[in-house]
């Protein structure tokens, strides 16, 4: 990849985020409350986030990072008109304590993403797709060229994130999943938000 990729895993439900930088700015998918310190570590200001999907783990202690820093947000419409909604995050019915982590995101610098958008950023092109299924505001993004997606839920190595969550669909998701991976080289490889990375080729 034209970047560097590091996989940093933590928060309550070990959520897989990934840094992908050139030196000194970097990208982010997905966030946890580890990331600022591996961020401090490595040197590097962040230039955008993108968000898989607005369940709580994929973005626990972004409210308080963005009180420090400023990037800019990204994530699908429906995922930006609901991400302070805690039916969508989940918060309004897990324990308060974790709650209270995930909340008051402020969407300012924030960009909602369509089907088939392209981002430039850090000289990536980042296609969104849509895959609803694992929750309705579900997107993936893939690294065009690169041989490289970010998955979120839709897909995990040898298997798919759940559906009995609020907005989930069995049916969905599959059609979602099957729509992905027929848009990309086998080869390509999947970086998902649990779990240990796979290959379209193997997800098929
Ligand atoms: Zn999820």
């Amino acid at each position: 990849m034209t970047n560097r990729l590091t996989v940093v895993t933590g928060g309550d439900i070990d959520t897989n985020c990934y840094i992908l930088d050139n030196g000194s700015e970097c990208v982010l998918f997905d966030f946890t409350h580890n990331v600022p310190a591996v961020l401090d570590r490595m040197g590097l200001t962040v230039k955008a986030l993108f968000i898989t999907h607005v369940h709580f783990d994929h973005f626990q202690g972004l409210s308080d990072y963005q009180r420090t820093h400023k990037f800019t947000l990204y994530l699908s419409e429906i995922g930006l008109a609901h991400i302070n909604d805690g039916l969508w995050t989940l918060t309004a019915v897990i324990p308060e304590t974790l709650a209270a982590k995930s909340l008051d995101v402020d969407v300012t610098n924030a960009v909602g993403l369509s089907d088939g958008e392209l981002t430039e950023i850090l000289g990536m092109q980042v296609r969104t797709v849509l895959t609803p299924g694992h929750s309705q505001d579900a997107a993936c993004y893939i690294i065009d060229g690169e041989n490289a997606a970010f998955v979120g839920d839709t897909v995990f190595c040898g298997s798919v994130g759940r559906t009995d969550l609020y907005g989930g669909s069995m049916e969905q998701l599959y059609k979602s999943k099957q729509r992905l991976l027929a848009m990309l080289d086998p080869d390509t490889v999947l970086y998902p938000g649990h779990g240990p990375q796979t290959t379209a080729g193997d997800e098929l």
